[in-house]
């Protein structure tokens, strides 16, 4: 597809991302309210936008990658935004991962206007974003899918329709369960197995090949053991993960215990000063209780 692409959003994921789909070709025009970001774009090549809804005036694609549901919701409804600019045809990907309920809010405003909405959030945090191998997955119409995957398969290689839209961001949400409560075991793991003395990298690498080996393990253990917190993915992205994680399963009456427990202690470590930190750092709750550093 070689219609101009606009891109809202370019933090630690937004900004590979966009890069990724100028080196497959398309051309783009660029929007964050930081402008340290957007200047790199453009010196890159892409074109600058002057707000969201100035992107969407002048392009047929209009990717977001923002923080949480109330910055999409600004970013595509509010004042100047995408839905100010945008003409019918046109289609929004919201990449960013927030609550299914707002996507679908979302999703509803963009068809009242004839605009097209897929939700397709993403995992595989900033490595895969630099890469271009992000997992994509996506909710909405499948003629809408079919239209945009030549580029969405310039970011990711995995790319899924999940079902209707909504469907995205419950897909994601259960890949942050199963990440964030897969830290927090590796956290008391290795807590367990420093305390006993022993060297927590011979532990790893002596299970990594086993049943307990994942690749949450690979990639956050040797972060722990070098004591790197530097995000990747920060802890308060994914605290707003599980909480809305607990919201959508309240309104489905599914009980998610370990998920709570894991969300509270996001809340206590962001409330130490933590909220910047990679999530690898959850394992740094368990260590205090346990007065040990894994390393
Ligand atoms: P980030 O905080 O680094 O970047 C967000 C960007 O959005 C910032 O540059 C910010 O200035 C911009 N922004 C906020 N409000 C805006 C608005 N109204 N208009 C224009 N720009 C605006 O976040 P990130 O790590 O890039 O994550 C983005 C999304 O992707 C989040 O939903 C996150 O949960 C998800 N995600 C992140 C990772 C990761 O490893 N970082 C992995 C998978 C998914």
């Amino acid at each position: 597809m070689s219609c101009t692409i606009g891109f809202i959003g370019l933090g630690i994921m937004g900004k590979p991302m966009s890069r990724n789909l100028l080196k497959a070709g398309h051309s783009l025009v660029v929007y964050d309210i930081v402008p340290a970001p957007v200047e790199e774009l453009v010196a890159a090549g892409a074109g600058r936008g002057a707000s969201s809804k100035d992107v969407a005036a002048r392009c047929q694609i209009v990717i977001t990658m923002l923080p949480d549901g109330p910055d999409v919701e600004k970013a595509v409804l509010g004042s100047e935004g995408v839905l100010e600019g945008a003409r019918p045809g046109a289609i929004v990907v919201d990449m960013s991962s927030i609550s299914p309920l707002v996507a679908q809010k979302v999703g509803a405003a963009c068809a009242e206007k004839g605009v097209e909405f897929l939700d397709a959030p993403v995992s595989g945090g900033e490595p895969k974003a630099i890469d271009a191998t992000l997992a994509i997955m996506v909710g909405g119409k499948a003629e809408t899918f079919e239209k945009v995957l030549p580029v969405l398969k310039a970011m990711g290689t995995s790319v899924t329709l999940t079902g209707p839209v909504g469907a995205g961001n419950t897909t994601k949400l259960a890949n942050q369960i199963m990440v964030a409560c897969n830290i927090a075991a590796m956290g008391e793991a290795l807590a367990l197995a420093t305390k006993a003395g022993l060297n927590p990298e011979v532990v790893f690498n002596a299970v990594k090949g086993g049943l307990a080996g994942s690749t949450v393990l690979n990639v956050k253990a040797p972060m722990v053991i070098s004591r790197n917190f530097k995000p990747g993915f920060r802890i308060r992205l994914h605290q707003k993960d599980l909480r809305n994680a607990l919201q959508a399963a309240e309104a489905l009456k599914v009980p998610l215990p370990y998920t709570s427990l894991v969300q509270q202690a996001l809340v206590a470590l962001i409330n130490e000063g933590k909220g910047d930190w990679d999530h690898s750092g959850i394992v740094t709750f368990t260590e205090k209780l346990a007065q040990v550093e894994i390393k």
